[in-house]
């Protein structure tokens, strides 16, 4: 017996309407309504083509019900430029990684989160507070993927394909969870995993759809990425387009981010601020001119996991590789890897010890 969830789940997941997933399957869409509705199983060759052009396994469609995140609770940027199926589709990874999640869950301890809630103090305060709490002091962060796990979050990636979707956040069962569109820029994607944050220290209990959550999660990034005292001591009065390029490296942020965040504690006039904007906007596109795709002036490498990459590690060691631990769960392997920074298919081993003669 077919579970109608499980196919939902991944017709969801590759961003089908049903029609088109009628399609894909070669049936008309009145068979995959009565389907849906549970009057009627699928055919078995239909079945086939489902496991054929997705991926997953025939089993994957007869288990229990996908526990999937609460649209209600999980705030999209850009939601009114984001279509139905963008959000759906990345809805379902995130149904994805919670079996995943609760599978690593039955064979490793991760640490638990250390997250302070700070329902009613002001964003730059929140972060502040948070840093303190977590000990950081004013300093840069090098690695926020690594600071977040290091920290109890669990993160995950998504390689979806849309400028409108930067990334989601949420609680399941007391465990914060981030899944973060690692298509972006390393910059942006490290702001967008902040904003994130913000969400889940502030908007925990109060929710992050108000009209003013999305602001106050963008000034969250900012204070903890930047502190204002570390930005104040470390940047000089009217700085260049150049001398931002050269200074967003302390914080790992992008130039746009360092430009807005030194104009809001009055370190660029509203002139100079414009006129760096402008600037950027000139040299990105001249770059561009010359065929170099490139949204950020001297971009650092992206981030990725360091508990994934760990627990894969020792997932090979026993014999578990990427394959092994997919087909326990039924799932495509490229499904795991894409939730995972893509670092499962090939955990990087431990050198071998080199002798010179
Ligand atoms: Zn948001």
């Amino acid at each position: 017996m077919l579970n109608p969830d499980r196919v939902e789940l991944v017709r969801k997941r590759f961003g089908l309407t049903k029609s088109g997933f009628a399609d894909a399957l070669g049936v008309d869409r009145r068979t995959i309504q009565r389907f849906e509705a549970g009057e009627y199983d699928l055919p078995d060759a239909c079945l086939d083509r489902l496991c054929k052009f997705s991926g997953f396994a025939r089993d994957f469609f007869s288990r229990p019900s996908p526990e999937f995140p609460n649209p209600d609770c999980v705030s999209f940027r850009s939601l009114r430029s984001l279509t139905a199926s963008k959000r759906d589709a990345a809805i379902a990874a995130g149904a994805l990684a919670f079996e995943f999640d609760d599978w690593v869950a039955d064979e490793y301890d991760r640490p638990a989160h250390d997250l302070t809630q700070a329902d009613d103090a002001s964003p730059s305060a929140a972060a502040a507070q948070l840093r303190a709490h977590w000990g950081m002091g004013l300093r840069p962060i090098g690695n926020v993927v690594n600071l977040l796990e290091a920290h109890g979050i669990r993160v995950f990636s998504l390689v979806e394909e849309t400028r409108h979707l930067d990334a989601y956040s949420l609680w399941r069962n007391d465990k914060p969870y981030i899944f973060l569109n690692t298509t972006k820029t390393a910059e942006r994607s490290r702001y967008d995993a902040c904003h994130e944050l913000g969400h889940l220290v502030m908007h925990r209990h109060k929710g992050s759809t108000h009209p003013s959550a999305e602001d106050e999660a963008n000034e969250f990034a900012s204070a903890f990425l930047m502190p204002p005292e570390d930005l104040l001591a470390e940047t000089s009065w009217g700085m260049t387009l150049t001398d931002l390029i050269k200074s967003k490296k302390r914080w790992g942020v992008s130039v746009s981010a360092l430009n807005r965040s030194l104009y809001k504690i009055g370190r660029l006039s509203d002139w100079s601020y414009r006129g760096n904007y402008i600037a950027l906007n000139k040299h990105l596109k001249e770059l561009r001119d010359r065929g170099l795709a490139i949204d950020e002036p001297e971009t650092m490498p992206r981030e990725t996991s360091q508990i994934w990459a760990k627990i894969f590690r020792d997932l090979w060691s026993r014999g578990l590789p990427l394959a092994r631990v997919a087909k326990l769960l039924d799932v495509p392997e490229k499904q795991l890897n894409d939730l995972l920074f893509g670092i499962a298919a090939a955990p990087q081993m431990p050198d071998r010890p080199r002798f010179s003669a």
